[in-house]
């Protein structure tokens, strides 16, 4: 059982905004005092660019930014500290595996991804599609708002050299069954798989060796870190395989390049080790070791009574908004909470989602109006307007949603005069 009065005075936050009821934590978490703490300590008393310096700062910026990526390992389970990438977030994540793949696909291979996924688990393999004249198929979903795992069967073939799927969709609550994803997937294919962690690292213990993906991507600002960072982890092998997506400064060990006349003579160019060759440039240090700081916090409340505690109120979110709105509401995705994380995605009859969350927001609650980053999804469900969606996290009550449920009702009683 989660503390939520005591874990909500880690937030400065909820000091100065006392009356705030936060309910997007979909979109963003706010930080624990731990995690801004150690922000504003870096700057302030280490502050030195890692690897490049021989003098203490650097060092031990290096050494921090470095046990920064192990922390994150552990708390996926991941088989060794560089497995872990720092990237600026899960879009960047896809984006540079999407890239790192240029060179690994040809034309008529396939991907395979679903129509509930956000816009970032989308777009980038649209793009490499059409770069590589690849073949590009879509699982859709039941109306209960799980996915047709028949038709993923019938969608992979030995064609098939990435699957790229989200574990919990930010739109319809929905866990997917990884289990029977990979079973499906590595019956009929030798395809990549890469899960999008956004929405369930955060809020559930995740055991990359369990889940038995090749590739996790999540963002730090989702799970109580700072904006800025996120995670591609990927098995040592694969990445090892994997041409750089990002080439500069720090993802190589050597440049021998020879000049002659204005042209290259002769070119000996060696990446990196991991993770290094895959994090190009100056990484936001601060950044990570913030990361570090909010797992260390996550870890303590423990990922399985996080779990609990957010199961336990979309559970009575949902059951409130049916008891008090009855037949005037509607909510997408599984009904059953353990079949669904933190999240509730709802349409109040005969009023647009971003009216409700304006309405809202004038009592100081917040929540998410419109397609939330999965329009696709949105107009398959025939969602034209989008929807309205209130998330939760470790420093919600059922207060929180007694209030939002509350002035719901406000809302739709007055959409009805
Ligand atoms: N995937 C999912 C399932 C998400 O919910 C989100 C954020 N809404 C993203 C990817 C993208 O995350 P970010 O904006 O941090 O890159």
């Amino acid at each position: 059982m989660l503390k939520v009065a005591k874990i909500k005075e880690d937030f400065p936050i909820f000091r100065s905004n006392p009356d705030l009821v936060y309910l997007d934590n979909a979109a963003t978490t706010h930080k624990p005092v731990h995690v801004i703490e150690a922000i504003r300590d870096f700057y302030t008393n280490f502050n030195a660019n890692i690897h490049r310096g021989v003098y203490r700062l650097s060092v031990k910026a290096t050494e921090m930014f470095e046990e920064a990526h192990a922390i994150v390992a552990k708390f996926i389970g991941a088989a060794k500290w560089y497995e872990v990438i720092f990237t600026k977030n899960t879009t960047d994540s896809i984006n540079m595996l999407a890239y790192a793949l240029l060179n690994h696909l040809q034309q008529g291979d396939e991907i395979v991804v679903t129509v509930m996924e956000h816009h970032s688990n989308m777009l980038p393999w649209i793009r490499l599609a059409e770069l590589r004249n690849l073949n590009i198929k879509f699982v859709e979903v039941t109306p209960n708002g799980t996915l047709k795992y028949d038709q993923l069967s019938e969608l992979v073939t030995r064609r098939t050299k990435v699957v790229s799927f989200t574990h919990v969709s930010n739109v319809l609550g929905t866990i997917n069954d990884v289990d029977r994803i990979v079973k499906i997937v590595r019956q009929e294919s030798d395809a990549i798989i890469i899960l999008d962690g956004a929405q369930s690292v955060p809020h559930m213990p995740i055991n990359v060796k369990s889940l038995g993906v090749d590739f996790l991507v999540f963002s730090g600002h989702k799970m109580l870190g700072p904006t800025g960072i996120g995670v591609l982890w990927g098995r040592e092998d694969l990445l090892k395989m994997l041409s750089p997506a990002v080439y500069g400064g720090d993802m190589i060990e050597s440049v021998e390049i020879t000049v002659q006349n204005g042209a290259i003579v002769s070119k000996n160019i060696k990446y990196a080790v991991l993770p290094w060759k895959f994090e190009a440039g100056t990484p936001n240090i601060a950044a990570g070791i913030g990361l570090a700081r909010a797992v260390e916090y996550l870890s303590n409340l423990g990922m399985e009574n996080v779990r609990d505690h957010e199961k336990m109120l979309t559970d009575y979110a949902i059951k409130r908004m049916q008891e008090e709105l009855e037949d005037r509401v509607s909510i997408v995705g599984p009904r059953d909470a353990s079949m669904r994380g933190g999240l509730v995605s709802f349409n109040l009859h005969g009023i647009d989602p971003h009216v409700v969350a304006t309405l809202l927001s004038m009592n100081n609650i917040a929540i998410r109006a419109g397609f939330h980053c999965a329009q696709p999804l949105h107009i398959h469900l025939g969602l034209k307007r989008g929807t309205a969606r209130a998330s939760f996290y470790v420093y919600n009550d059922i207060n929180d949603i007694e209030v939002f449920v509350e002035e719901l009702k406000k809302i739709s009683v007055m959409a009805s005069r």
